[in-house]
């Protein structure tokens, strides 16, 4: 059996290997357009800021290591041109002396990837315009760091590779502009989780401009002028395109292989396309999202290499099967860590899946354990069943731990009840023996048994303010000195003093609480409602309130000098 695999990284390189586990006499031939194969995609923004400084840390296999474990034929700076399925033959170009051949195969298996979004702006073949992608894309943008003087750069797009080359061109030492052109980076997250990160970054030095309209790079002496809509012009010395990949499909496109969405190769649950004897795995495939079950299109290393393992697996007889991607995520952000998994508001919504929804703030271990830091958790979940939906998390420490417990519940069709119960390895330095994500279980099946009612940070603005309801915040005086009052209208009792104080409160009355964290205030609703009070939590406290009240004044209030993130109390 004679397999050709066209892309030589996460998805190709996973299946060669796999390939040659199962069948010691198949003939493998991988061809790669770059002159690397097996290369860390996921390390390069890290060679960019100097954080990884060998070059050849960057490749894991090379062509030569490969046919000598594998026994496998790798010609890097190989391309594919065309396929001919009624043939079994592939049409290669070499790069180094543009000659061409045909190559024959039994299996093909396409994993090209998918490429950076070039929106066809004005100015954006300049020279001084990068995008990253590939080793060489790295080697250039290093490349041009150490050649010329650069002190301003200019990043359009707030998704994973814009912030990660914004961090790494911070830490190059280059003062660097982030132009998103929606209202929040990362868009895994939900707005109101990305404003702790938007502040947190400006707080890192990174020039965050959000609802920024780029239309085009101008010359301008040595360096470039990046054009806003609405005729603005930021200065740079470099620019970096991270708007976005798109699937490379136009291979299969010509060769008559069906689409899915976003323009991704259709493949069934073997990875098989619409053609017999033709494979395709990594981010040039649909997916099915595993929570709603909407055919999807998730760029990501993990899948990539499940589904290199799996296309090599069925074409040895093995009948492995992709159960779908549920998108599970995680970015270093200086010292923050932004993770995710499942569906968020947005594409729950997208996809008409009901949820509710919680929002808690739990430390990463026992806070009398010196480096606790707290960290944001805000979960999805089926009100009808309490089954997870969904998670994100913004923190410090511990966050990626947390996230893949998530990830693994959602996996298991796991409940909140589940949650709670779940054992989790504790001692003081690295957790608490109510884990964040036992602590997200309770929360969630107090929601559900009606034990609390909550609000949330966008109705605080819109709530009575004619005195028909009493806004009760239960923080100490020195903390509402200190961070202020969500309305001026709100009166402060301290949790501690509340019991002895009822008599302030006007029992008719319905009384929305809040505190730093939404803790306090769910210990003042359990008191207040056992009085007979009507009373409703706002969720993640004053603090969650805060970052999204500010995220759009750039002054965000909440105070984050970088890698020191403050407000630890409940
Ligand atoms: P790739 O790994 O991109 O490999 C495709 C290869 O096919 C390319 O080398 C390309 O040159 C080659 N190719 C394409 N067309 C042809 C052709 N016609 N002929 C020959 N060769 C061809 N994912 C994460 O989960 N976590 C991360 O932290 C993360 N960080 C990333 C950082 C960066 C800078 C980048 C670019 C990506 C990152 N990713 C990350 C995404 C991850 O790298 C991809 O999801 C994964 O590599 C996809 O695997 P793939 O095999 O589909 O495509």
């Amino acid at each position: 059996m004679k397999v050709v695999i066209i892309g030589g990284v996460a998805g190709g390189a996973t299946a060669a290997a796999r390939l040659r586990r199962l069948d010691e006499g198949a003939e493998i031939v991988i061809l790669e357009r770059t002159g690397y194969v097996s290369y860390a995609n996921c390390g390069l923004p890290y060679f960019v800021g100097g954080v990884i400084t060998d070059r050849d840390e960057l490749t894991l296999q090379t062509p030569e290591g490969f046919r000598r474990r594998f026994g496998i034929d790798v010609r890097v700076g190989h391309e594919a041109l065309e396929i001919n399925p009624a043939e079994h033959t592939v049409e290669v170009r070499s790069l180094a002396d543009g000659s061409t051949y045909t190559e024959s195969y039994d299996k093909l298996i396409l994993s090209p990837g998918a490429r950076p979004v070039k929106p066809g702006l004005p100015g954006e073949d300049d020279p001084r315009v990068f995008t990253l992608r590939t080793v060489e894309d790295t080697f250039r943008i290093r490349d041009y760091l150490d050649t010329h003087p650069v002190r301003r750069a200019v990043v359009v797009g707030g998704g994973f590779i814009g912030l990660e080359a914004a961090e790494n061109l911070l830490h190059a030492g280059v003062a660097t502009t982030l132009l998103q052109k929606g209202d929040q980076v990362l868009p895994p997250l939900d707005p109101d989780m990305a404003a702790e990160v938007h502040a947190y970054l400006r707080g890192c030095g990174v020039e965050l401009r959000l609802g920024a309209h780029v239309t085009g790079f101008v010359p301008d002496g040595e360096g470039l002028s990046v054009t806003l809509e609405g005729g603005e012009a930021v200065p740079a010395d470099l620019v970096l395109l991270g708007i976005g990949v798109m699937p490379e499909s136009e291979l299969a496109r010509s060769a008559g292989l069906a689409l899915g969405v976003k323009g991704t190769i259709a493949v069934d649950e073997h990875m098989r396309t619409s053609c017999p004897d033709i494979y395709a795995v990594g981010d040039a495939v649909e997916v099915r999202h595993f929570v709603s079950g909407a055919k999807s299109h998730i760029a990501l290393a993990g899948p990539a290499n499940k589904q290199g393992r799996i296309a090599a697996d069925h074409i040895c007889g093995i009948p492995s099967t992709f159960t779908g991607s549920q998108g599970t995520s995680v970015i270093k952000l200086f010292d923050m860590t932004a993770a995710s998994t499942g569906l968020n508001e947005k594409t729950a919504r997208a996809a008409g899946v009901d949820y509710g929804k919680a929002v808690t703030y739990s430390a990463s271990h026992a806070t009398y354990y010196p480096g606790a830091h707290n960290m944001t958790v805000k979960t999805l979940y089926d009100p009808a069943t309490g089954r997870i939906l969904g998670a994100q998390i913004v923190g410090f420490d511990g966050v990626d731990k947390r996230m893949d417990v998530l990830a693994t519940a959602i996996r298991a069709g796991l409940t909140a009840a589940d949650l709670t119960e779940l054992d989790l390895a504790y001692a003081p330095p690295y957790g608490s023996a109510k884990d964040p994500v036992n602590m997200a279980g309770y929360v969630i099946e107090n929601l559900r048994a009606g034990r609390v009612e909550q609000h949330h940070w966008d109705e605080v603005a819109g709530l009575p303010a004619d005195g028909s309801v009493v806004l009760l915040d239960v923080r100490t005086p020195g903390e509402v000195r200190r961070q202020g009052l969500l309305r001026p209208d709100a009166v402060n009792i301290p949790l501690d003093e509340l019991r002895n104080r009822l008599g302030e409160l006007d029992p008719s009355k319905k009384i929305y609480v809040n505190c730093f964290s939404g803790l306090r205030s769910y210990l003042a609703c359990r008191i207040l409602s056992q009085h007979g009070y009507r009373c409703s939590n706002l969720a993640g406290g004053w603090r969650f309130w805060s970052y999204n009240a500010t995220d759009r004044a750039h002054d965000a209030a909440p105070t984050h000098l970088c890698g020191i993130p403050t407000g630890q109390g409940k």
